[in-house]
């Protein structure tokens, strides 16, 4: 659906049904798939024939609707995994072995920071966290012989930074690097990094993708722009042939736009399995179908309710990019035109008394570890994710113990204002 509009991509991409078959993609619930001679299979083993043989791999649903994800990014390939997580170890892992480095932005997701500084760290490849404000001489200087990859978040999960994808894709290729952007926040509605020169996207689909708390899930998709062939020496799992696959070599059997994905579905899907249920894939796609008319309610919310927080005595500062007095306001005019998401994020002057009275109170607002839900949620880190910390331990790391993330949903905005004023009232 190369030439109509994203909003219809997100209705109709990806699954195009022939005369007679089923209009909604079909849940192909089975493990395995038959076939007549054991030659066929063969050529499917060896990378020779396109086709499906066990959905640890691949699964139609899952294809379809990873197609439509592929669409709406802009990119060439893309595969589901079964989680954000699954992701965006995936995208780093299909480049980065034993002995590589990452150059990353210190502000993400802190499962994905986990990730490359803990879990990753133990396989071998090492990371230089850089501020997502770094500036070009600050960035050549993280890089190294061995880096193979830069990693950031369009608008960074839950400090809420935008990432200048452009300035970050220039220092990455000026490296002979990819620059992989985890667009989980936006959603392709909002930004569409490879447009900025990003080459891989992944997603967090358990998020507004999927919109409605109901599947964990994620999604990798390649923009097909990465010339792997021109820093072969840089990327031998692309370059050279692979002996689990006779002797293939991704980078010119599948060329730019396929080998990254067929890859990663080949080696990495075979061997760690963090495959998505068909079932969980139908399900997203339905998330999905209504993407293009939620993400604009989730931006009209988040930037109402950032205003009337900025007016309330007991806020001390509210990060939102939407904000005219926030520090990615520029950046969020030029990447997020159409607004960035509903995610908000608030100081309250009285700490970690007043969030957990405050929080108490909400009625709409419910507490949980969960963000881009259709449904209102909120969650304060000093009481939650990050209790083992004290407060001056908080405040070091940039999350103050009155500290509240807001996750808006679909509902009426004068309802949501009117549920934070009547729990702000109450402490005081
Ligand atoms: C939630 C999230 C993840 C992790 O995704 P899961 O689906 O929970 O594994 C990664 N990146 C971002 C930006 C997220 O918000």
């Amino acid at each position: 659906m190369a030439n109509v509009n994203i909003n219809t991509k997100c209705v109709q991409g990806g699954y195009h049904p022939g005369n007679g078959e089923p209009r909604q993609i079909p849940i192909i619930q089975s493990t395995t798939f038959k076939y007549d001679t054991s030659e066929d299979m063969g050529k499917l083993f060896d990378l020779e024939a396109t086709g499906y043989f066990y959905s640890r791999l691949q699964n139609p649903t899952c294809d379809y609707v990873a197609a439509k994800i592929a669409e709406l990014e802009g990119g060439t390939a893309a595969m589901l995994t079964s989680s954000g997580q699954a992701a965006n170890f995936f995208a780093l892992f299909n480049i980065c072995e034993a002995g590589d480095h990452i150059v990353a932005s210190s502000s993400i997701y802190g499962g994905t920071f986990n990730l490359i500084a803990v879990t990753m760290a133990k396989m071998g490849i090492t990371a230089t966290f850089v501020s997502p404000d770094a500036t070009d001489e600050e960035l050549d200087a993280a890089f190294q012989e061995n880096t193979k990859a830069v990693f950031g978040e369009t608008i960074a999960n839950p400090a809420l930074t935008v990432l200048d994808i452009e300035k970050f894709a220039q220092a990455a290729h000026r490296h002979g690097v990819p620059l992989i952007v985890d667009n989980t926040f936006p959603t392709p509605i909002n930004c569409r990094p490879i447009e900025w020169g990003a080459d891989i996207v992944t997603h967090s689909t358990t998020k507004y993708m999927d919109g409605h708390g109901a599947c964990v899930g994620g999604a990798i998709v390649d923009g097909g722009n990465f010339n792997w062939l021109a820093h072969a020496d840089k990327f031998p799992g692309l370059c050279q042939p692979d002996e689990s696959y006779h002797g293939i070599t991704y980078a010119e059997k599948f060329g730019q736009a396929g080998a990254f994905i067929t890859k990663a579905t080949a080696q990495l899907m075979r061997d760690f399995g963090c495959t998505q249920s068909p079932q969980s894939a139908f399900i997203l796609n339905l998330g999905l179908e209504s993407l293009h008319v939620r993400m604009p309610r989730h931006v009209e919310n988040g930037q109402a309710v950032a205003e009337f927080l900025e007016r309330q005595p007991q806020v001390g500062y509210v990060s939102y990019p939407g904000l005219q007095s926030n520090k990615y306001h520029a950046l969020a005019e030029k990447y997020l035109g159409n607004g960035g998401c509903g995610v908000v994020s608030f100081n309250l002057k009285g700490g970690r008394k007043a969030a957990e009275a405050f929080m108490k109170r909400l009625k709409i607002a419910a507490i949980e570890t969960h963000v881009a839900d259709a449904r209102t949620c909120c969650l304060n880190p000093a009481t939650s994710t990050h209790r083992q910390m004290t407060d001056a331990q908080l405040a070091a790391c940039g999350i103050p113990a009155g500290l509240v993330r807001i996750s808006c949903g679909l509902e009426d905005k004068a309802d949501l204002i009117a549920d934070l004023a009547q729990a702000l009232a109450g402490i005081e």
